[in-house]
C-alpha cells in the first residue's frame, strides 16, 4: 500500500515518518512533545488553546465533523468529580482506514493530543480504545505509552507541572458500532458493547457516569501541529475556502490505494490523480466519499466537487471519514449495495426493532434482486424499508444501513431495475 505518495508537502502526520521509526526518538527530533512543554512550562491557558483549536476549524475527523472547540465547550469546567478522556480509535467502517495509519506511523502525535486535550478538559484520566483486529497496532500503542511516561509526558506532575494525565490503551473485540461513542463507553465499562439513550450525552453522562469527551484518533493527532503553527496557519492549509488538513484512505478501482494527508478543500479530480488514476485505465463509475455510510454519487457529480464538508453535503452525500471508495464500470452496482448491506446486517447491535430487522430485510430483497428473482415492486420496498429505519433508531447505524440504499437506488435505480423479471432477470422459478 503506498502511504506517502503524492501527498501535499505540507503533510503533517505522516511526513517523513515510516515504519521503523514511530518512536518517541524520532517523533523528538521533528519536534514532538514541545507543544505539551510549552503549554505546561509557560502556563499557556486552557482557554488560550481552545481559541486556537477555534480557529483552526478543526472538525472531529470521526465521520460527524462536528467542531471541536464547541464539543469541549459542553464539558462542565468545574465538576468536582472525575473526568475522563476517550480516544476513539475503533475505526471499523469498510473503505476507512486512516487511523489505523496515523496511530501505526505516529502514535506520539495521538498521544501529546490527548495529554493536550486533556489539559484542555481538566481530565486526569484517558483511554485509547483500539480496534481489536489490529492487534499489533495495539500492543506498539502501548509501548509508545510506556515511552512517554519514562520521558516524564504523562503521569503524576507532568514535566514537573502540577499536571496530571493517566493514559491507557484498551482493545475492542472487533464490533463495529462499538465505534459509536456510548457504545464504546458501555465496552470500556466491560458491559455489552451497545449505544445507550441520548441524552444525556456523554459529556453529562459519559464514562462510569462522569463526564466525558470522546475525540477521534485524527482530530487528536492534529492539536500538536496546530499548536505550534497557529489555529489561523492551520485552517490556511485549507484551499478553496476550506480549512486545514485531512487524511484520506482511498480504497477500490484505483491504481495506488493507501493514505493521502492533503488540504481539505482540494478537488476530487487531484486526489483521483494521487492516487494513480482508477485502475487499468477504466472508467469510473461512482465514488463512496467518505466510507460506506456515506452516501454514494456518480463519477461526474464528483470529478466537479473539492473535498469539503459543505461541498460533498451540497452534493447530497458527506465527508464522513473521507474513506473514499472507487467504482469502475465494471462493477455491479447490486453486488456492491448487497456487501454493504450484508455488512450492517452483521454489525447491527439488534437493540432497535426498526435496525435490526430492517438490515436483514434489505440484504434478503437485495439477495432476491441479484439473483434476478426480484418485481420493480421488490426495488420500491427495499427504498420503503431504508426509509422506515432512518429516524427510527437508537444510534446512527440505523441511518448508516439506509443512507447507501437510498442513494444507490436514486442514481443507479436502472442497474436494479434491469436484475428484474421482466426487464432482463429471469423470470421466478
Ligand atoms: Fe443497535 Fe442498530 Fe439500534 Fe444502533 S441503530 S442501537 S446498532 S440496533
Amino acid at each position: 500500500m503506498t502511504v506517502f505518495h503524492g501527498q501535499h508537502r505540507h503533510s503533517l502526520l505522516f511526513s517523513g515518518i515510516t515504519g521503523a521509526n514511530w518512536g518517541l526518538d524520532s517523533y523528538m527530533s521533528r519536534g514532538g512533545y514541545a507543544q505539551l512543554k510549552r503549554i505546561l512550562t509557560q502556563k499557556v491557558l486552557p482557554d488560550e488553546i481552545v481559541a486556537e483549536v477555534q480557529a483552526s476549524g478543526l472538525r472531529g475527523r470521526g465521520g460527524a465533523g462536528f467542531p471541536t472547540a464547541v464539543k469541549w465547550g459542553f464539558m462542565p469546567k468545574n465538576y468536582p468529580g472525575q473526568k475522563y478522556l476517550i480516544c476513539n480509535a475503533d475505526e471499523s467502517e469498510p473503505g476507512t482506514f486512516k487511523d489505523r495509519d496515523i496511530l501505526r506511523f505516529n502514535p506520539h502525535a495521538v498521544i501529546e493530543g490527548m495529554a493536550i486535550a486533556a489539559y484542555v478538559l481538566g481530565t486526569t484520566v484517558g483511554y485509547t480504545y483500539i480496534h481489536g483486529e489490529i492487534m499489533a497496532i495495539y500492543r506498539q500503542f502501548e509501548q509508545a505509552i510506556r515511552e512517554a511516561y519514562q520521558a516524564g509526558f504523562l503521569g503524576k506532575g507532568i514535566l514537573g507541572s502540577a499536571v496530571d494525565f493517566d493514559l491507557h490503551a484498551v482493545h475492542g473485540y472487533g464490533a463495529y458500532v462499538c465505534g459509536e461513542e456510548t457504545a464504546l463507553l458501555e465496552s470500556l465499562e466491560g458491559k455489552r458493547g451497545q449505544p445507550r439513550f441520548k441524552p444525556p450525552f456523554p459529556a453529562q453522562r459519559g464514562l462510569y457516569g462522569q463526564p466525558t469527551t470522546v475525540n477521534n484518533v485524527e482530530t487528536l493527532a492534529y492539536l500538536p501541529f496546530i499548536m505550534a503553527m497557529g489555529g489561523k496557519a492551520y485552517a490556511d492549509l485549507g484551499v478553496n475556502g476550506a480549512k486545514g488538513m485531512k487524511v484520506f484512505p482511498v480504497s477500490g478501482d484505483v491504481e495506488r490505494p493507501g493514505c493521502y494527508e492533503i488540504p481539505l478543500g482540494t478537488p476530487f479530480k487531484d486526489l483521483l490523480a494521487m492516487a494513480g488514476g482508477v485502475k487499468d485505465g477504466r472508467v469510473m463509475k461512482a465514488v463512496i466519499p467518505g466510507g460506506v455510510s456515506s452516501p454514494v454519487l456518480p463519477a461526474g457529480v464528483m470529478m466537479e466537487l473539492d473535498l469539503d464538508y459543505s461541498a460533498i453535503t451540497e452534493a447530497g452525500s458527506m465527508m464522513g471519514t473521507g474513506g473514499v471508495i472507487v467504482l469502475d464500470e465494471t462493477r455491479s452496482m447490486v453486488s456492491a449495495l448487497l456487501n454493504i448491506a450484508r455488512f450492517y446486517c452483521n454489525e447491527s447491535c439488534g437493540q432497535c426493532t426498526p435496525c435490526r430487522e430492517g438490515t436483514a430485510w434489505m440484504v434478503r430483497l437485495l439477495e432476491r434482486i441479484a439473483a434476478k428473482k426480484a418485481s420493480e415492486h421488490d426495488i420500491d420496498l427495499l427504498d420503503a424499508v431504508a426509509a422506515g429505519i432512518q429516524g427510527r433508531t437508537v444510534c446512527a447505524l440505523g441511518e448508516a444501513a439506509a443512507l447507501p440504499v437510498r442513494s444507490f437506488l436514486k442514481h443507479f435505480r436502472h442497474e436494479f431495475l434491469a436484475c428484474c423479471v421482466g426487464h432482463g432477470g429471469a423470470p421466478v422459478a
